[in-house]
């Protein structure tokens, strides 16, 4: 493979996702130098190969702007590349030659897009290549392929978990957790581009009647029919959550209230159109509500729900829209670190109150410390946190093991051998840290990758079937 088929490849990986950013800080994973650039141009966090590579003497690059790091040919060259990312590129690869303190680097430099939720770009990384060292690029090869396998390993467990905890089980629709997630994305969108926001409330008229009539089985029945014939009549775009009971939630991204009020009524008749199986007809009330922009989510879906009373209390079978009120500015958070992050979901839950405690703490715990590390705290800080954190880890893991092994879980002598390992690797990596020989990236990595992803998420869910069945 030469080097163009292999930043291609890269490429069409689309790169590395916001949780990915774990596995980008595994000292492992790299001979050559990584680097996560804010937008704003500052490095929020450099590998030591990078660091080595750039300023030997300043063993912190984070904060810093490649103005401050590189001659001015280097910088515009970097610049464009920065811009090209911006722009959408998947990924910009040059050659880039400049001195440090009197030495001649010359080094490979390839830029790539971090996405976060919604494909928003939160950073650009950098993975650079020693050409001094590196005489071809079997070298560059590897380290790609070994970041992309952790990446991939990573993203493909929290994508699993992700989906089931998403979906509602009977009418496979988004449940209000997924909905949550798109919501504060679109809600985003609205403050920062002006793309109007709709909402609908779906309510089924008289549903109670069903269950008593027909059985809740065939009232099942209905909320499955009825969610496939809603989802039918959508934009892609658009997307159906279950709210709960016999109401669902319609969110149309760009969509002002006049259109998402010819969809509601569409909706509307499309459903009393429809023959449920053993019911017959059915009709539905509608409530529509399009987002101020000023207003909170509760706010806006409090609207559309009052405009749903206004259609219950109107005779059913209609829809309503709620009034529109004046859009106020709101000052913006920080996005960026809020999304990166490991975000606890309740299809994590044993149905245990303490493992399900602790676990949520290690997940804290991991967030802590990747927060503290992009937002710049200095290393005796996170080195605080890391400490909390394997206190807790080994806590977590004696509670477990007498937790399971009371329930008569089979598996208990197995699991108790993956957590002696756990602890043994934790151990040496405590013993270094102690002795300052421990690089931060490798340690979190061990909380996000062994223990979460690898172990909490995966190994564990192994004995919450005899939790359950308790
Ligand atoms: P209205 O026109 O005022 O909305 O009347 P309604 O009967 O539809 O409303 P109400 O809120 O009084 O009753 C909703 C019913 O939905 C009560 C509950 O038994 C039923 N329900 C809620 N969740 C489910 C479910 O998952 N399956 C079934 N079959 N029925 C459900
Ligand atoms: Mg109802
Ligand atoms: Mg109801």
């Amino acid at each position: 493979m030469n080097e163009n088929d292999l930043i291609y490849n890269f490429a069409r990986q689309h790169a590395i996702g916001a949780a990915g950013l774990v596995a980008m800080l595994m000292p492992q994973t790299f001979s050559a130098g990584l680097g996560v650039k804010g937008l704003d141009g500052r490095y929020q966090l450099t590998n030591k190969t990078l660091e080595d590579l750039l300023c030997s003497d300043a063993p912190h690059l984070a904060g810093r702007v490649d103005s401050e790091l590189f001659p001015a040919e280097a910088v515009s060259q970097l610049a464009r590349a920065d811009q090209r990312i911006m722009g959408g590129d998947v990924a910009v690869n040059q050659a880039l030659n400049f001195s440090v303190k009197g030495s001649y680097v010359q080094c490979l430099w390839l830029e790539f897009p971090i996405h976060g939720p919604n494909e928003k770009l939160l950073f650009v990384g950098a993975a650079v290549i020693d050409m001094r060292r590196h005489q071809n690029v079997v070298e560059l090869q590897k380290a790609l392929e070994r970041l992309q396998r952790n990446n991939q390993e990573l993203q493909k467990s929290l994508f699993e978990l992700d989906h089931l905890a998403s979906t509602d089980k009977l009418t496979g629709t988004w449940n209000r957790r997924r909905l949550a997630e798109a919501v504060a994305n679109e809600m985003d969108r609205l403050k920062r581009y002006k793309h109007p926001l709709s909402v609908l409330i779906i309510d089924i008229d008289f549903f109670k009647k069903v269950n008593d009539t027909h059985g809740h089985n065939v009232g099942d029945q209905v909320l499955t029919t009825l969610a496939s014939v809603v989802q039918s009549g959508l934009r892609t775009s658009d997307s159906l959550t279950r709210w709960g009971g016999e109401e669902f939630v319609v969110l149309c991204p760009n969509t002002k209230l006049s259109t998402a009020a010819v969809l509601a009524e569409r909706l509307r008749e499309r459903l009393a159109q429809t023959t449920f199986p053993k019911v017959g007809h059915l009709t539905v009330s509608l409530g529509v509500a399009e987002c101020t922009g000023s207003e909170t989510w509760e706010q806006w879906l409090g609207r559309a729900d009052a405009a749903l009373y206004r259609a219950k209390e109107g005779g059913r079978n209609q829809v309503q829209f709620a009034p529109e009120v004046p859009a106020q500015p709101e000052p913006e958070g920080d996005m960026a670190t809020s999304f990166v992050k490991l975000t606890w979901h309740p299809a994590y839950e044993s149905g245990n109150s303490v493992i399900d405690n602790q676990h949520r703490g290690l997940f804290r715990d991991a967030n802590n410390i990747l927060g503290a590390m992009l937002s710049g705290t200095p290393p005796d800080e996170v080195a605080g946190l890391i400490k909390t954190l394997l206190a807790d880890v080994m806590e977590h893991f004696r509670d477990e093991e007498v937790t399971i092994a009371a329930i008569g879980y089979p598996g208990v002598p197995m699991h108790a051998r993956m957590h002696q390992k756990l602890i043994a690797d934790a151990a040496g990596l405590s013993q270094r840290f102690e002795a300052g020989a421990l690089n931060i990236g490798e340690l979190f990595n061990f909380i996000a990758h062994d223990v979460i992803a690898r172990h909490i998420l995966k190994a564990d869910r192994d004995y919450f079937s005899y939790l359950k069945a308790q």
